[in-house]
C-alpha cells in the first residue's frame, strides 16, 4: 500500500518534532544535521504543496524548542528567528530573486550583502537598558528564552556597560566552544573519568543550559556577536555598520565577515569558506548571506520562522565511505574498555582518517557493526571522525556479529558491564593497563610532578611487578630501578637508567611526599576533580584527612564547587579501594603541604552566619572576625543561613535554626570550623 501525502506528512511532522525536542531541549540529537535538514526540507516542501496541512505549531513554522523549566523564562523584546537554508549556488541565486520580488524590484539587481560564517553554537540575546546589561537569554522558542545571565560570566567580549547609550538594546550572537577548547576538555575529561562531549555545539549548549557555573567555566565558552534586535539610538543603516558598531563597542565579532555586491560574489565567499572550513578555529555549519541595507530588510520582512532577507548556505555534509578492517580495544585508566574501529585509510574533510572511536558496546550493537563492514563516516562537530551507519548491501556474506570481549585484552581478567554507566570495565584492580596509566597520571607534571618517570620506565615498573599502583612508587630503591630501560640511544641500543639517574629518580619520588595538598587531591583521580577543583578544595582544607571528613554540604559551600562535584567527591572518597589507596599513601609516609595560596579574606567565602547569645567576646567582635575572613553576617536565620553561632542564653534564633535545620555552632564548634578553613580562631 502506498503512503498518501497526508500520511507521509503526519509521519514526517512527528519525526521532525521529535528531533527538535532531542536537539533543542535535551542537547542530545540522534541524527546528523544533514540528515535532519533533509527531513525538514521534505516537510516544508509538503507544506508548500499542501497548504491545507499547515497549522501554526508545525515544526516547519516554529523556531527552536521549549525553554527548560530549570531557568527563569524571559520574553525577548523582539522575536529571535531561525534562518532558511540553501544548499547550492543555484538555490542562492533563487534566494536573490526572491529578495528582489519581496521588494518589488526588477530581477538582476546587484544587492549588497554582508556574508558571515554560520557558527555552530547556540544563540544568545543580550539585553541592555540605558547601556547596562540586564540579562542574557537563550533563543528558546523565539518568543521566550531561558535566562542564563550567570552562565555568561567570564566569557570575553560581552561588555556589561555601554557608556552613554540610552533606551533598550538587544545584541545577538552565538555562544560556542572553540575546537581547541573542545579537544582540551575531552582530553581532561577522559583523564578524570568524566563523560566526554560529543561535539563543540553540544558542549556549548550543555554548558550554558545547566546550573553548575563551575562546569560552564570549565568549558571555556566564547561568543561572536553579529546582530541587533531592538536598538534604540544606535546609528546603523546596514548590517555591515552593525558589525562595525559591535566591534568598536567592545563586543567580540568575527574576523571572517565580508561585504560583497551580488549573489555571485556571495557564492564565491561561500566557496572560499568551504575550503577553509577544516582550518577554522571553531565549527561552522555554513555561511549566512544577509541583505545589507536595514531599511530594505525591514521592507522584505519575515516568514513565521525566518527573515526573507537572509539565507543560511549550508556546507556540504562531508561523508566518506570505508571498510572496517578490525576493532581494537583499549583499556583506560579507570579500566574502561573502549572499542576503536581500524579503518582502511580514507580522506575526510582534508585529513586522512584510519581510526574512529566506537564509544562502547551499545554503540556497536546499535549499528550492528561488524568487522569487514563498509561504513559511512563523518566528522562530528567538524573534528572527530564518527561512524554514521553501516551499508548493509556491502556486507560480506560470511560476516558475524561482533562479540564484545568479556575479558580485558591487556590482563585477561573478567570485564563487566556497569549498570547505568555506558561501558564495560576490567575488574582487575591491578590491571597493568590501568596501573600504567594511573602511575603515569600520578607522576605527570600537572599532578605530582615527579621528574624522570617517563612512559617507558613506568611500563617496565608495572611489567616487572615492582609497581601495581602509585603508592608502590614510594617503596622503590635505586638498585631496583638502575637496570631498567629508559629508552634507546641514537644508534638503537638500549639505554638503561644507571646508578646516578636511579638515585636521582628515587630522591624525586621521595621529595614528592611533601607536594602541595592540591596535587594529592588531584592525584586521587576522582571524577570531576581537575586542577581547578582540587586547588579550590585545598584552599579550604589543611589536610587530606580534613577533606576525607568533609560532607557534601561542606564541599558544596566552597565557591565554584558545584553540588554534583561535591557529591561525587564524597562518594569517590568513600569507595573501599580509594580508602585503601589513601591509607597506603599515608603508610608510605606522604605529608601533603597545605596550599600556600589561601588568600586572606577568602577562608569563609560562601558562608553566611548569624550570631546570637553571649560569647566569650562581644558579638560585634565575633561578627567583624567572620567578615574579615570572607564570611557574610546576616541578622536573621533563614534557609540560606550556613551556620548559627549560638552562645549562652540564645533565644528565638536558636529555635528558628532548629526548625529550619540550620547547623548550630557553639564557640568551640566555630573555632574548629575556623581551623578547618584555615582562619584564626576567635
Ligand atoms: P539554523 O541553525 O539553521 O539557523 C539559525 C541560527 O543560526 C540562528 O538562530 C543563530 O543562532 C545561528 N547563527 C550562527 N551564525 C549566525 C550568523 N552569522 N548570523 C545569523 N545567525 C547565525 O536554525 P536553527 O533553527 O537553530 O536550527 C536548525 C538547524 O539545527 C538545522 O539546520 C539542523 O542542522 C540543526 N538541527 C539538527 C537537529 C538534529 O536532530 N540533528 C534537530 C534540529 C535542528
Amino acid at each position: 500500500m502506498t503512503q498518501t501525502p497526508a500520511d507521509r506528512y503526519a509521519q514526517l511532522r512527528a519525526e521532525v518534532a521529535e528531533h527538535n525536542r532531542r536537539y533543542y531541549e535535551q542537547d542530545a540529537p540522534t541524527v546528523t544535521d544533514a540528515e535532519y535538514d533533509l527531513l525538514a526540507r521534505e516537510l516544508r516542501a509538503l507544506e508548500a504543496e499542501h497548504p491545507e496541512f499547515v497549522t501554526a505549531d508545525s515544526p516547519a513554522q516554529t523556531v527552536g524548542g521549549r525553554p527548560s523549566t530549570l531557568f527563569e523564562k524571559v520574553r525577548h523584546p523582539s522575536p529571535m528567528t531561525s534562518l532558511d537554508n540553501v544548499f547550492s549556488d543555484d538555490e542562492l541565486a533563487h534566494f536573490d530573486e526572491r529578495v528582489a520580488r519581496a521588494l518589488n524590484l526588477p530581477l538582476g539587481q546587484a544587492f549588497t550583502y554582508t556574508c558571515e560564517l554560520k557558527i555552530d553554537g547556540l544563540s544568545i540575546n543580550l539585553y541592555y537598558v540605558d547601556g547596562r546589561l540586564q540579562w542574557a537569554a537563550t533563543r528558546g522558542d523565539g518568543e521566550t528564552g531561558e535566562k542564563v545571565t550567570a552562565n555568561i560570566e567570564g566569557i570575553p567580549g560581552i561588555p556589561r556597560e555601554l557608556p552613554g547609550l540610552k533606551g533598550e538594546l538587544e545584541v545577538r550572537g552565538e555562544i560556542y566552544m572553540s575546537k581547541a577548547a573542545f579537544l582540551a576538555y575531552n582530553v581532561k575529561a577522559e583523564e578524570e573519568g568524566r563523560p566526554l562531549l560529543k561535539n563543540p555545539r553540544n558542549g556549548a549548549a550543555g554548558a550554558l543550559r545547566q546550573k553548575d557555573p563551575e562546569e560552564t567555566r570549565r568549558r571555556g565558552l566564547e561568543v561572536i556577536l553579529y546582530a541587533l534586535g531592538k536598538h534604540d539610538g544606535v546609528p546603523v543603516r546596514t548590517q555591515w555598520d552593525v558589525l562595525l558598531w559591535l566591534q568598536t563597542h567592545g563586543f567580540a565579532t568575527s574576523t571572517y565577515s565580508r561585504h560583497v555586491t551580488g549573489s555571485v560574489a556571495a557564492a564565491a565567499y561561500h566557496a572560499e569558506m568551504t575550503a577553509q572550513r577544516a582550518a577554522l578555529p571553531f565549527d561552522a555549519d555554513g555561511t549566512v548571506i544577509k541583505l545589507d541595507d536595514l531599511a530594505l530588510q525591514a521592507e522584505a520582512g519575515f516568514t513565521s520562522r525566518a527573515p526573507k532577507w537572509a539565507a543560511a548556505y549550508k556546507f556540504p555534509a562531508d561523508v566518506a565511505q570505508t571498510v572496517v578492517q578490525g576493532i581494537s580495544i583499549q583499556t583506560g585508566r579507570t579500566g574502561k574498555l573502549t572499542p576503536v574501529a581500524d579503518l582502511a585509510p580514507v580522506q575526510l574533510e582534508g585529513t586522512t582518517v584510519s581510526r574512529a572511536t566506537l564509544h562502547n558496546e551499545d554503540f556497536i550493537r546499535g549499528l550492528d557493526l561488524r568487522i569487514g563492514d563498509t561504513v559511512r563516516l563523518h566528522k562530528s562537530g567538524g573534528i572527530i571522525p564518527e561512524v554514521l551507519n553501516v551499508i548493509l548491501e556491502e556486507r560480506p556474506a560470511d560476516s558475524v556479529p561482533y562479540a564484545f570481549p568479556t575479558h580485558c585484552p591487556v590482563c585477561g581478567h573478567e570485564a563487566v558491564r556497569h549498570e547505568g554507566a555506558a561501558g564495560t570495565f576490567c575488574t582487575n584492580p591491578v590491571c597493568p593497563a590501568k596501573s600504567t596509566l594511573r602511575v603515569r597520571y600520578f607522576a605527570s607534571r600537572d599532578v605530582m610532578d615527579i621528574k624522570g618517570l617517563g612512559e617507558r620506565l613506568v611500563e617496565q615498573l608495572v611489567a616487572s611487578g615492582l609497581v601495581k599502583d602509585p603508592a608502590d612508587l614510594y617503596a622503590l630503591t635505586a638498585e631496583q630501578v638502575e637496570h631498567l630501560e629508559m629508552g634507546e640511544t641514537t644508534t638503537g641500543s638500549v639505554r638503561r637508567v644507571g646508578k646516578k639517574n636511579a638515585e636521582k629518580l628515587v630522591a624525586e619520588i621521595q621529595a614528592s611526599k611533601s607536594q602541595e595538598l592540591w596535587r594529592f587531591i588531584r592525584a586521587l583521580g576522582l571524577p570531576f576533580v581537575g586542577e581547578g577543583t582540587s586547588t579550590r578544595i585545598a584552599r579550604f582544607y589543611p589536610s587530606l584527612t580534613a577533606v576525607q571528613e568533609a560532607s557534601a554540604d561542606d564541599l558544596a559551600r566552597i565557591p565554584d564547587v558545584g553540588r554534583q562535584t561535591a557529591e561525587s567527591i564524597v562518594a569517590g572518597l568513600a569507595e573501599p579501594d580509594m580508602q585503601a589507596f589513601i591509607a597506603r599513601l599515608f603508610a608510605a609516609g606522604i605529608a601533603p603541604r597545605p596550599s600556600e595560596d589561601v588568600q586572606a579574606g577568602e577562608q569563609l567565602a560562601g558562608l553566611t552566619f548569624v550570631v546570637t547569645g553571649t560569647l566569650s567576646q562581644s558579638r560585634e567582635l565575633v561578627k567583624a572576625h567572620l567578615q574579615r575572613y570572607g564570611g557574610r553576617v546576616a541578622g536573621s536565620v533563614t534557609k540560606k543561613t550556613s551556620f548559627l553561632v549560638a552562645g549562652e542564653d540564645a533565644g528565638g534564633k536558636l529555635e528558628k535554626a532548629n526548625e529550619l535545620k540550620v547547623p548550630v555552632l557553639d564557640e568551640a564548634g566555630l573555632n574548629s570550623l575556623l581551623e578547618k578553613r584555615r582562619a584564626p580562631s576567635i
